[in-house]
C-alpha cells in the first residue's frame, strides 16, 4: 500500500515537473559584436554624420527617423514587432535593464565560451585555435535522452571548431568554409557546398559570409529537425572593425531578416511550432566613448562588457522590453537554455544560474 502511494506521488510530481516547461527544442542565434546601442536606439546620428559612414543619404533613407523607438524598427523590424510583442528583450540601459558579459576580456572566444559553458573562464583569454577544455551546454544536451545526434551548430567563423570542441562533444559543428558532409543530405545542402567554394572571401579565409551560414543552418534544420540548433553570424563585427557604419547597419538588418525566416519556419512546422524557444544574443559589446570607439571592444575599451539578449518561446512570459531588475550575465544563458528544456546543466566547472524571468519559474 505504502509503495503504491509512493509511486502515485512520484508519478504526480514527475508529471508536474514536466508540465512546467513546454520547450522541446531550442534555437540559439548570435550576432557577433552587435552593440545594444543599435539594438535599442537604432542608427546613431553622430556616426552617420562622421567619416565612418559612406553614402550618408542612402543610410539616412534606410535607417534614419527622429524618434529612437521608430528608428530601431527600421534597423531590426523582426525584433521590434514579433520579439517585443511575444518575447523579452534584455539590455536597454536607457530603461535600466543591464546585461553584461562576466568575463573580463570582451572579445569573441571568451564571450562564446561564457555563453555556452556558463563559465567565464579566466584561462580562455585568446582567439587562437586552442581546444576548449570546458564542457558546453550543447555537448551536455547531446548526452540527454532524445537529443542524441539532434544537436548542431553552424558558424561563419572557423574558430567554433575549437570553441565547441566537437571532437570531444560529439556534436555537428560546421564552421568557416568547412564542407558539410552528412550521408543522405539533400541537393540543396550539396549545392551550398559548391556555392561556398565560389563565394567571395571578403572577410577572411577563416570566416565565410553570413548568408551561407544561414542557408546551411536553415536547410539542415528543414531536413534533419535538430532539437538544439546554434547559428552564429559574424559580419556586423567585421564591418565595425573596418569602421564601415553603412555595412554594419546593412548586415544587422540582414541578420534580423534571417532570424525572422527561422522563426517563421519554426512556427510553420509541426515539429517545432509552439514548442521551440529562440534565443538571440551577442558575444561582447563595443565602445561608445569617444564615438570612434564603436570600432573596438576589449578589456581596455570602456563599456564593451555591455550586451543584450532576446528570447521568444512558449515558456517565456511576453514581457517585451525589460526595465530595471537585476543585471543579467551571459554566463547565465547556458543553464537558462538547459532549464527551458527541463534539464539541470552540470559540469566539472561552475555554471551561472538560470535567469528565472526567462524560464517562467519563480
Ligand atoms: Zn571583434
Amino acid at each position: 500500500m505504502k509503495k503504491v502511494i509512493l509511486f502515485a506521488l512520484f508519478t504526480l510530481s514527475f508529471s508536474a515537473l514536466s508540465a512546467q516547461h513546454k520547450t522541446q527544442n531550442v534555437v540559439i542565434v548570435t550576432i557577433d559584436g552587435l552593440r545594444w546601442q543599435e539594438v535599442f536606439r537604432g542608427a546613431d546620428s553622430a556616426i552617420i554624420n562622421s567619416n565612418d559612414t559612406h553614402d550618408k543619404n542612402d543610410v539616412r533613407k534606410k535607417f534614419w527617423t527622429e524618434a529612437a523607438a521608430d528608428r530601431r524598427k527600421l534597423l531590426m523590424p523582426f525584433f521590434w514587432s514579433t520579439v517585443v510583442e511575444k518575447g523579452q528583450l534584455y539590455g536597454n540601459r536607457d530603461l535600466g535593464s543591464k546585461d553584461e558579459v562576466a568575463n573580463p576580456y570582451h572579445f569573441s572566444y571568451p564571450g562564446y565560451n561564457e555563453i555556452f559553458t556558463g563559465f567565464p573562464d579566466k584561462l580562455m583569454n585568446t582567439n587562437d585555435g586552442i581546444y576548449n577544455p570546458n564542457m558546453n551546454v550543447l555537448e551536455f544536451l547531446n548526452k540527454q535522452k532524445g537529443f542524441e545526434n539532434k544537436v548542431a551548430a553552424f558558424a561563419s567563423w572557423e574558430r567554433f571548431s575549437q570553441i565547441l570542441s566537437p571532437q570531444r562533444a560529439g556534436i555537428l559543428v560546421n564552421a568557416g568554409f568547412m564542407p558539410l558532409e552528412i550521408a543522405g543530405m539533400n541537393d540543396r545542402l550539396k549545392h551550398l557546398n559548391e556555392l561556398q567554394l565560389e563565394a567571395p572571401r571578403y572577410i577572411s579565409d577563416s570566416t565565410r559570409i553570413d548568408f551561407l551560414t544561414f542557408e546551411f543552418a536553415k536547410n539542415y534544420m528543414m531536413q534533419y529537425k535538430p532539437r538544439a540548433l546554434y547559428v552564429s553570424f559574424d559580419e556586423p563585427d567585421d564591418m565595425a572593425h573596418a569602421g564601415n557604419y553603412k555595412f554594419y547597419l546593412d548586415r544587422i538588418k540582414q541578420e534580423d531578416g534571417f532570424i525572422k525566416q527561422l522563426w517563421d519556419y519554426i512556427q510553420s512546422e509541426p515539429a517545432y511550432k509552439n514548442k521551440t524557444t529562440l534565443i538571440i544574443t551577442c558575444d561582447h559589446g563595443r565602445g561608445d566613448e569617444p564615438m570612434k570607439k564603436w570600432h573596438d571592444h576589449g578589456s581596455d575599451v570602456l563599456h564593451s562588457e555591455q550586451t543584450w539578449f532576446a528570447v521568444i518561446g512558449p515558456d517565456t512570459p511576453a514581457s517585451g522590453e525589460m526595465k530595471q531588475g537585476e543585471t543579467t550575465y551571459h554566463k547565465q544563458l547556458a543553464q537558462t537554455i538547459a532549464n527551458l528544456l527541463g534539464f539541470d546543466f552540470k559540469a566539472s566547472h561552475e555554471v551561472g544560474e538560470a535567469i528565472n524571468s526567462v524560464t517562467g519559474k519563480k
